[in-house]
């Protein structure tokens, strides 16, 4: 893939917190920041429009897209399909736009192999599994079931987040989005991996 944006990638267990950390980085961003929607089977939530949070498409849609080699990488998350559609991303970072992808770790994992230059990945650290918990069930977008789901995921993700080149505590929101414009922004940002690699460990413990 030829590029000339960066690509920066999150991902996080479910109820992190990482979907408002991106919506408040492309909004304050006067720098070219463009996030990529993806297509998903999962049918839209209150609020969702089709084309600016996802592309929602059927199971059919979605395995044809699929078999046409569609998508840069492509995941089963939560028991629904999710894919970064390849020409959406391909044609934002020729035109030197940089591109933000929301996606969970097997989709890292898939584009780490792909040929891309400049990458960055996040991880977003929740405080604690409890916290997490809290958070899901408070923002009352699933069912029990869903939100069991979600949890028993997050550990096997937290396990995955050492892969990633940066940790992200989102213990207080303000502090991980000035850690995080730095990241993509401060050339010179002087990261402490340490501290957050020990965070995560007490996490899984
Ligand atoms: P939600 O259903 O809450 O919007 O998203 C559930 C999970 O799917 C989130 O962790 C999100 O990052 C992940 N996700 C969203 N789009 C994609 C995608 O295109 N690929 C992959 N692998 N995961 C995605």
């Amino acid at each position: 893939m030829s590029n000339s944006g960066k690509l920066i990638i999150f991902a996080a267990p479910s109820g992190a917190g990482k979907s408002s950390l991106i919506k408040k980085i492309i909004k304050d961003s006067e720098n070219n920041l463009e996030l990529s929607v993806s297509a998903t089977t999962r049918l839209p939530r209150e609020g969702e429009t089709h084309g600016e949070d996802y592309f929602f498409i059927n199971e059919k849609e979605f395995n044809e897209l699929k078999s046409n080699q569609a998508f840069l990488e492509f995941a089963d998350v939560h028991g629904h399909q999710y894919g970064t559609i390849k020409s959406f991303v391909d044609e934002k970072l020729k035109d030197g736009i940089n591109v933000i992808l929301d996606i969970d770790v097997q989709g890292f994992t898939q584009i780490q192999k792909a040929i891309i230059k400049d990458i960055i990945s996040i991880f977003i650290i929740p405080p604690s599994l409890d916290e997490l918990k809290k958070r899901l069930v408070l923002r009352g977008l699933d069912s029990n079931d869903a939100i069991d789901k979600r949890l028993e995921n997050a550990r096997k993700e937290l396990e995955q987040a050492e892969n990633f080149d940066y940790l992200v505590l989102n213990d207080d929101f303000n502090m991980a989005y000035n850690q995080i414009t730095s990241i993509i922004f401060d050339k010179d940002y002087e990261y402490n991996v340490t501290n957050n690699k020990n965070i995560l460990e007490d996490l899984l413990n």
